[in-house]
């Protein structure tokens, strides 16, 4: 209901409605105070503003490796020589190598630092798994570690004493390696191909006998030696990924010669591996829209009824990239389409085998071109000349210029919409990796986040440059609200060491691109956030950023105090619930007595509308003073409501005393609304509230998150309007990822109930496929096959 003020002109001379003192407990200044100690003090390797500094380096490693595939015993067989240049100011008396497939030992720390524990019942499987590495999911037992065979000075053939730490090796060098100076050495390898766990493995189908590889941290990498970490040799554990050092590769891949291979890098020996129908193809691709195949469905099925008789070598070179990674196969389809990158051509190409098609051929490599072009516009130019997407049997994982992607239609070729648009999105993110972290290079063994929440948000915006309505699973504010829900014992903050993270997905991937989102949308505003995320990705570019660079530019560039909103959605772990308490409703009063009088008359015959007096009016057929008038004086008939000449003649005086524009405000009629609104969920966000009209339209109010900044439980706000507003809603379109929708809305919106189902226990039921019940609707097509077309 409508409450009257009265009109102190004071107040308002003085320019408006002053600040409120803070009301309630005072808890606020740490959630608006600068992150300050929170970040590494600014140096001249890196600034206060978020960029590199002058005295910014980083350390650099070519690669010179030469490896077999052995498809009998699935086994890879190498030898390469690293130059690691020593840009660094100190002098490094020792190298470390990470040997990842060490995951796989029976000691290692993955191994053994998994919680377990005997249930009633458990299947064989379960059994002899208590022991085994967790990430190597259905694979076969077995040794897939590194055989390290020799470490020696290629120079001197000397042999280098090193010593291997779980996943990591140090070499002892001969000399220190100074500043400025490089070093080269060698190592020999082997090990035993595991199946693929979701980073890397191979696929082997049985049908037709034939295996799919798809190769990574498949040699001895350098670590990273850098400002922030020293050597970063913090052991691999399967979850947090990984950190590594820019440099260029030439790598010759050996494999049996009925293979197509796919790898990091731009193949350099074409005459020598393709036929010249192959090469004629390639050619047709750089000039078409959609993809060429360069080997056809048809084509990849004869090869896998065939055997290779002899070897080929694929000779590849990458220059500035962070890793080398391949995939190769007697089974794979392969197509290809060159688009233009801000004038640099970049072959886009996919290789699947045919149980990925139509929906491979279809899309993947459409989608390659599209995620390039996109993430382009956001972050920096594609810098490589080549870009694969490779099916793997699920998941999704990255490298260089190459990606494993799951996706897999049913094996009579149709497909559920969540498989086609889970494909889709899976490729757009693993291509996406290709900026982040490939390009700007985040380190992953200790911050998921930079490279899969940037990757992930990244990966939003291209969703919906791709199809509009594309079901984007991360992002939205309100699809975290599930996860910032959970009980605080399941939460960390974003700002977690990688593999520390409990509920990875929503917390390195969901939790980020949504705030990311926010930030753009709701807090900064596109153009702001645009620029500032591109002067990040542009600044860091073939670099090494921390959390702090990232925090820094954002702000930098933006001009937008983000301090708060870091300190809530990374350093945090509270949830955003804003509850509407209520909204009181005022009008200036006009002090004119026919008005006023007119509506205290009403008031007190509502008062008096008692259900006595309501039955009196039948049960008492005839009142004393009613049978006897005159019984009835003055006061029988005086009406204290009614206007009088004294009345009249004050509200004169008081007109008098008004400038024109008091006396047109206060005739204004113009309601005033004071907002309450309280922050249950702890972190701050901007108040966004929709008024609906009495005349069915409706407008929003923003107010920003430093609303919060002299209380952070309470505050109140007054809106004026001149039209009646007949509903309130708090964050009308979902974007602050308000966990508690029903406190939302004022008056409160009448409870709907909870739907419950009979439920019919129907057994285990994968998603609809209605791809599949239509087709079966519909006659055979003849002459069509499911492959891809050109
Ligand atoms: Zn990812």
């Amino acid at each position: 209901m409508r409450k009257q003020f009265i009109f102190y002109w004071l107040m308002l001379t003085a320019g408006g409605l002053l600040a409120q003192p803070p009301a309630g407990n005072y808890n606020a200044n740490s959630r608006f105070e600068q992150l300050g100690a929170s970040l590494p003090t600014p140096n001249t390797t890196r600034t206060a503003s978020g960029a590199p500094g002058k005295d910014f380096w980083q350390q650099r490693a070519d690669y010179d490796i030469k490896a077999e595939l052995d498809d009998e015993k699935r086994k890879i067989t190498g030898t390469e020589t690293i130059t690691y240049f020593n840009n660094s100011p100190d002098e490094l008396k020792y190298v470390w190598l990470q040997l990842d497939q060490n995951l796989f030992e029976k000691n290692s720390i993955n191994a053994t630092s998994q919680n377990n524990s005997i249930q009633n019942q458990m299947s064989s499987n379960a059994v002899t798994g208590l022991n085994a590495p967790s990430s190597v999911r259905g694979s076969v037992a077995g040794d897939f570690s590194f055989k390290i065979t020799s470490v020696k000075d290629p120079k001197t053939g000397q042999p280098l004493k090193h010593t291997i730490n779980g996943t990591m090796m140090r070499i002892e060098l001969p000399v220190g390696i100074k500043t400025g100076q490089s070093y080269a050495f060698s190592v020999d390898w082997n090990y035993f191909i595991n199946e693929y766990y979701g980073r890397a493995g191979y696929e082997f189908f049985p049908k037709d006998g034939n295996t799919n590889y798809f190769i990574a941290h498949w040699f001895p990498r350098m670590c990273v030696y850098d400002d922030v970490n020293g050597w970063q040799h913090k052991q691999f554990l399967g979850q947090g990924e990984f950190t590594l050092t820019f440099g260029n590769y030439k790598v010759a891949l050996t494999v049996p010669n009925d293979h197509i291979v796919g790898a990091t890098g731009e193949l350099q020996n074409a005459n020598q591996v393709l036929s010249s129908e192959q090469l004629k193809r390639m050619e047709k691709a750089k000039t078409a829209t959609r993809p060429v195949l360069i080997v056809s469905q048809e084509e990849a099925e004869k090869a896998e009824k065939g055997k290779p008789t002899g070897k080929k070598t694929w000779i590849y070179k990458a220059e500035n990239v962070r890793d080398f990674a391949f995939a190769t196969s007697r089974k794979f389809i392969w197509d290809a389409m060159q688009i233009d990158q801000a004038g640099k051509k970049v072959m886009c190409m996919s290789l699947y085998s045919k149980e990925g098609n139509p929906l491979w051929g279809q899309y993947s490599t459409m989608v390659v071109a599209h995620t390039i072009r996109s993430y382009s516009k956001y972050s920096v130019d594609y810098p490589y000349p080549v870009a694969y997407s490779c099916h793997a049997s699920g998941g999704g994982m990255e490298y260089p210029m190459i990606s494993f992607n799951g996706g897999r239609p049913e094996p009579d070729g149709t497909y559920s919409e969540g498989t086609k648009y889970g494909m889709i999105g899976v490729i757009i993110h693993e291509v996406g990796h290709n900026f982040f972290p490939m390009i700007i290079n985040s380190d992953e063994r200790q911050w998921g986040w930079m490279d899969e929440g940037l990757n992930t948000f990244v990966q939003y915006l291209a969703e919906k440059e791709w199809d509009k309505d594309f079901p984007t699973r991360r992002g939205e504010p309100q699809f975290i609200v599930d996860y910032m829900k959970q009980d605080a014992k399941n939460l960390v903050p974003i700002m977690t060491s990688s593999d520390n993270i409990m509920l990875y997905g929503p917390n390195a991937y969901a939790k980020p691109a949504t705030a990311l989102n926010i930030l753009r949308e709701t807090v900064m505003g596109r153009e702001l956030f645009d620029y500032a995320f591109k002067e990040y990705a542009r600044r860091w570019a073939f670099k090494n950023p921390t959390p702090a660079d990232f925090f820094r530019t954002m702000e930098d560039a933006s001009g937008v105090d983000l301090d708060w909103f870091w300190k809530g959605w990374f350093y945090g772990t509270e949830a955003v619930d804003q509850d509407l308490v209520e909204v009181e409703w005022f009008a200036l009063d006009t002090q004119n007595p026919e008005i006023n009088k007119a509506e205290a008359k009403k008031q007190a015959e509502a008062k008096r509308n008692t259900v006595a007096r309501q039955r009196d009016k039948d049960y008492i057929k005839e009142s004393v003073v009613d049978k006897n008038p005159d019984m009835k004086d003055f006061y029988n008939t005086y009406d204290p409501y009614k206007v009088t000449e004294a009345d009249k003649k004050k509200y004169e005086t008081y007109l008098a005393s008004l400038t024109p524009d008091e006396r047109k405000l206060v005739e204004s009629g113009v309601n005033f609304y004071t907002l309450k609104v309280k922050n249950k969920g702890g972190l701050p966000m901007p108040v966004i509230v929709k008024m609906q009209f009495e005349d069915g339209t409706d407008s929003v109010a923003r107010f920003p998150a430093e609303i919060w900044r002299l209380n952070d439980q309470n505050v109140s706000k007054v809106i004026t309007s001149k039209k009646k507003v007949v509903q309130w809603t708090l964050d009308p379109y979902r974007e602050i990822a308000d966990i508690d929708e029903e406190s939302n809305s004022f008056p409160r919106q009448p409870a709907q109930p909870t739907k419950f189902q009979l439920f019919k226990s129907q057994g285990f039921q994968r998603g609809p496929n209605p791809m599949r019940e239509a087709q079966q609707s519909q006659p055979p097509k003849t002459g069509q096959q499911g492959g891809a077309k050109n």
